[in-house]
């Protein structure tokens, strides 16, 4: 196991994280390469019988290190900015391999994607695909489209990460597809290339994928009925990952049911996790600064905050806090927090823990959503982050200095 404990001591693969704090300080964000290219293998395989593209959802995790990794194992990526196709780009993609998806792309971000290449621009709008074509009609070229289709499935997840039901932002409903793609078929600086869906994130089981896969079937059927031929079917991404003790269908189940949803379908199926690539290979390491009781409630007040991992504080999400050195003192509930000035900044509540000030903690699940979403309130420089790889780990973004936060700063 590439996080587990040798002779008492939390390690990434052959490193232990005390080690880690030591050379590198905390808080600290360490990734496993071994896990993220399990968690690729992974879908790989699910894969291999069938003509197949992943394309990494870079919003998860953007460190360069990790994009130059899924682009050595042969992933594609899929984007949502022109900063994260200037990220790909820096990391080696290959532009026929990138998906460009996301409700709000403006001009310059629509023009940086048609000259880098891409594959599709994944189009949430009538008025998108007016400005798509407007924008490639000015540089005398085609731009490869789908729409992402808002199927009206309910992911059965989070209000805030299900994303494919009637009444969210994304996507264009089901019944105006058919008509807008007729549409974009007369677009002369438009070309059509698949059609896509994304319904939600931390899906636990296939059923509501597999549902809305039938449903972009269907219509995959009906637009080559009408003359319209796709190159690929993108069922998006979402599946789900354990955090606590979730019981999760295995990747291979949620190939399965999406194949066989699209038995008979001959177009390139692509899908695009995020967390399932990267959401288990990586723990936030943090050290305890205080520990203090305000009458019945005791706290670990520790050197990660809200500003490093927002998700305790953003969704209420639960993630495990171990200690990095496995201890015999004496064990009480604490709420784990830090120092932000906001009641939200926690990171854990109600955990039975044995911990002392100078100890380490490892907040684990903590490699997607984690530092993608990190800020710098209160003024705290982003922390490290750290990639293990066997016995090596090396540093893949230095922790800011405080002076890098205020230097586009100016007192008039
Ligand atoms: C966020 C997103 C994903 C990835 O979601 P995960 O839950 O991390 O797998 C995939 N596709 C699209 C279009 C997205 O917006």
């Amino acid at each position: 196991m590439a996080f587990a404990y040798r002779g008492g001591v939390l390690c990434a693969e052959q490193v232990s994280l005390d080690e880690i704090a030591r050379r590198f300080g905390t808080p600290c964000y360490v990734y496993s390469r071994a896990l993220i290219e399990s968690a690729y293998g992974g879908f790989a395989r699910a894969l291999r019988r069938r003509d197949a593209l992943v394309c990494y959802s870079v919003k998860a995790n953007s460190n360069l290190a990790v994009l130059a990794l899924m682009a050595r194992l042969g992933a594609g990526f899929d984007i949502v900015s022109g900063g994260e196709l200037a990220r790909v780009l820096a990391a080696g993609a290959d532009p026929a391999k990138i998906l460009f998806s996301g409700v709000g792309k403006s001009a310059a971000e629509i023009e940086q994607a048609l000259r880098a290449g891409v594959r599709c621009l994944n189009l949430e709008s009538e008025a998108e695909l007016a400005r798509v074509d407007s924008v490639a009609a000015r540089l005398g070229s085609r731009a490869p489209i789908a729409f992402r289709v808002n199927p009206d499935i309910d992911a059965k997840t989070h209000a805030y990460i299900s994303t494919g039901m009637r009444h969210d932002k994304f996507g264009v409903p089901y019944g105006e597809s058919e008509r807008l793609y007729r549409e974009a078929s007369r677009s002369p600086h438009v070309q059509i290339v698949g059609i896509g869906c994304h319904i939600g994130s931390q899906m636990l089981q296939p059923a509501p994928l597999a549902a809305a896969v039938a449903r972009l079937a269907s219509l995959a059927a009906r637009l080559e009925r009408a003359g319209i031929a796709l190159r690929h079917i993108d069922v998006g991404g979402g599946l789900g990952i354990r955090y606590r003790n979730e019981r999760v269908a295995p990747v291979g189940r949620f190939v399965a049911s999406c194949l066989k949803a699209l038995r008979g379908r001959k177009e390139t199926l692509i899908l695009d996790p995020g967390r399932a690539l990267v959401g288990n290979a990586g723990v936030l390491l943090t050290r305890v600064e205080y520990v203090k009781r305000n009458g019945a409630r005791r706290f670990l007040v520790v050197d990660a905050a809200m500003n490093d991992l927002l998700r305790p504080a953003l969704y209420g999400a639960w993630h495990d806090v171990v200690p990095v050195r496995k201890n015999r003192g004496r064990r009480a509930v604490y709420d784990v927090v830090g120092p932000v000035c906001e009641s939200a900044d926690f990171l854990a509540r109600g955990r039975r823990l044995a911990a002392r000030e100078g100890d380490l903690l490892a907040v684990r699940s903590a490699g997607a959503y984690a530092m993608a979403m990190s800020s710098n309130y209160n003024s705290r420089p982003r922390a490290a982050e750290v990639m293990v790889d066997g016995d090596k780990a090396q540093l893949v973004r230095s922790r800011e200095t405080v002076e890098q936060l205020f230097a586009l700063e100016r007192i008039p």
